[in-house]
């Protein structure tokens, strides 16, 4: 037996790996397994080199777990170590990679994937690690290297018989949880899904039934419990696949999630290396409940599920896998945005959605209009948040009008070019985004062959802002806004029929029931089919009310001023009022008048509402 010591420098790596990123102890799991994956992937690779020339055998990696003797062993049947190779590689090689790794990251605990920490994150969790490796090479003995968690090592002979390395991990006592069968389990489910080498855990009972009736006979049956899938699709070449092998893995990463709308496959290697499948969920309205459900995988290794600082913010709504060794893991996240291969993967991703989504735009409008509730939100997040994206967005990006006609942005310019102009030559989108609220607006504006625009998301009230500064000639204003007014057609407006005496009048009845110092009374002359009293609001203070509400800045409670319009054509106006001669009996009437108004807008509430109801009652 050889007694050595571990090439310490001054202070003791241990007790630091022992506490670096206690939450993260887990991934020493995943460094064991990565590393007896490459073992074995270097053992195929000299196989078909011609350099190994015996049977591979079964490859298959082991995770035996011993509660008793509180071990768990990662066994490989890969390459192995010589007595020499363990010397230079576990003492030399690994330990001064996880020293440099530390030294580096030791304050620093945002680091994306801890990958680099390797062999020594074992003693994280193990009071011993002990390491029983033959070599491949020919002639080669069986050696021992075990280390208590302290600079010194032992390394001695053994008798293994079968190529490979077993590196069995004393558990701590402090680390008990992963002698728990459950949370290993769990973190191979994790780390190792996708890895190329089949990976076996225990085994599962199968139950056999033969014969049948009186003959039936049942056998059980142990059989290994691999796993992971070795080969999952995002390898393979996208020929290869069918529409049915893309929905099969989207089951098996998100199972009971309803089938997503499309996908796209990544594929490239050069000037970077990247693979993976990027599926478009059914999204609906909701932007929440979706986040994080791309995975980052590292040549089929696990690495993350947050991957915000590679992927544009929009594109986390996307679920998948990406799957790079180009991206820098043993990085701090500051570090990893900066990276010229980031950037540039960031890049690469977001072209290929937008072409993607460009593609199927042209291929088929239809299905694009009908997928459009789903990809909406996310295509309008995308040109908010993304500049590459909206350059290539605005050619697809969809407006929807309130009798479910879609047209993009070219479409609706031409659509309303004629007929919806401000005096600034503008083109002045009208919209709702309560149409049932809004009724009484709406149904007025398409009387006078407006055309009206639905929005129906969260995000339009920015979409439609961006619109307006984005140079597209765009302004909007919402159905219940000053809009007739600023829409040049003077025809529209016919002149009032009323002397200037008595407009005056008619304006001063109403100014002395609307009492509010904000609310405006103007008088115009309009169709008499229109209604005789109605409430606007101008657009730009109502959507600083709605940003102080979304925003909750506690300045909800921002004056609301509006507008009291009042239809001088109307028969209510133009006769009836000017008729009455009894005060108190006119007073009523343009209070009542008032009062229709604002229940039209959902502004009489509480007390007002009762009287109203009790005004209305004593009228009948
Ligand atoms: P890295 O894998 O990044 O090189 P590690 O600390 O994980 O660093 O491992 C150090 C070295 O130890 C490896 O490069 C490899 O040569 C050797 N090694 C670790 N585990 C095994 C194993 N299961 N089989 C053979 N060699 C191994």
């Amino acid at each position: 037996m050889h007694t050595g010591t571990i090439s310490v420098q001054t202070e003791n790596i241990f007790p630091i790996i022992k506490q670096f990123l206690y939450s993260d102890q887990e991934i020493f799991l995943r460094e064991l397994i990565s590393n007896a994956v490459d073992a074995t992937s270097k053992l195929k690779v000299l196989a078909s080199k011609g350099e190994f020339k015996n049977e591979l055998g079964d490859l298959t990696i082991e995770i035996i777990l011993d509660e008793a003797a509180k071990t768990l062993t990662i066994r490989d049947k890969g390459i192995g170590l010589t007595g020499e190779e363990a010397e230079k590689y576990l003492n030399q090689v690994a330990f001064s990679s996880a020293a440099e790794f530390l030294e580096k990251y030791k304050d620093e605990a945002n680091i994306i994937g801890h990958f680099g920490l390797g062999f020594y994150s074992a003693f994280m969790v193990s009071a011993r690690v002990e390491v029983k490796s033959l070599s491949w090479k020919e002639g080669a003995t069986g050696v021992t290297w075990a280390c208590n968690g302290d600079p010194t090592y032992t390394l001695e002979e053994n008798d293994k018989s079968e190529r490979g390395t077993d590196v069995i991990l004393h558990i701590s006592d402090d680390a008990a949880e992963f002698l728990e069968k459950s949370r290993i389990e769990k973190l191979l489910k994790t780390y190792c899904k996708f890895l190329p080498i089949p990976i076996q855990f225990g085994t599962n009972t199968v139950t056999n039934t033969e014969g049948e009736g009186d003959d039936k006979v049942e056998t059980t049956e142990e059989v290994p419990n691999i796993i992971n899938n070795p080969d999952p699709i995002w390898r393979k070449q996208p020929a290869e696949l069918t529409d049915e092998n893309y929905k099969e893995f989207y089951q098996e990463l998100f199972p009971y999630s309803a089938d997503p709308l499309f996908w796209i496959h990544l594929n490239i290697d050069y000037p970077f290396n990247l693979t993976g499948v990027l599926y478009f969920p059914k999204l609906g309205n909701s932007m929440e409940v979706q986040k994080n459900k791309i995975q980052l995988y590292s040549n089929q290794v696990y690495v993350t599920d947050n991957v915000k600082d590679i992927v544009p913010e929009f594109l986390t709504l996307l679920h998948g896998i990406i799957d790079s060794p180009d991206i820098p893991l043993n990085v701090s996240r500051s570090a990893l945005q900066a990276d010229s291969h980031v950037k540039k993967i960031t890049g690469y991703i977001t072209r290929k959605v937008a072409d993607k989504l460009h593609d199927l735009f042209k291929k088929d409008r239809t299905e694009f209009e009908q997928k459009w509730k789903d990809i909406g939100v996310f295509i309008k997040y995308g040109i908010l948040s993304d500049e590459k994206f909206r350059e290539k967005a605005d050619k697809f990006v969809l407006l929807k009008n309130t009798e479910d006609k879609f047209f993009t942005l070219e479409e609706y310019k031409e659509k309303i070019g004629e007929t919806q102009k401000d005096k600034h030559d503008k083109l002045v989108c009208i919209y709702t985004n309560d149409p049932e609220g809004q009724h009484t607006a709406l149904e007025a504006a398409i009387a006078k062959g407006y055309d009206v625009l639905h929005f129906d998301t969260l995000l339009d009230n920015h979409f439609l802002q961006h619109l307006e500064y984005a140079g597209q000639n765009f302004t909007f204003v919402r159905v219940d806004s000053e809009t007739p007014d600023q829409l040049v057609q003077k025809d529209e407006t016919a002149e009032a029929v009323l002397s200037e005496d008595d407009q005056k009048s008619v304006k001063e009845w109403f100014e002395s029931v609307v009492q509010n110092k904000l609310a405006h009374v103007e008088l115009k002359g309009m169709s008499p089919n229109d209604q005789p009293v109605y409430i606007t609001r101008p657009e730009f203070m109502r959507r600083m009310k709605e940003m102080q509400m979304i925003q909750g800045s506690g300045l909800g409670d921002f004056p609301e001023s509006y507008n009291v319009v009042v239809n001088a054509n109307h028969p209510l106006i133009a006769e009836k009022i000017l008729n009455v001669t009894d005060t108190e009996e006119r007073e009523k009437l343009v209070s009542h008048l008032y009062d229709l108004a604002r229940l039209n807008q959902g502004m009489l509430k509480g007390k007002e509402l009762t009287a109203f109801i009790n005004k209305s009652l004593s009228l009948i």
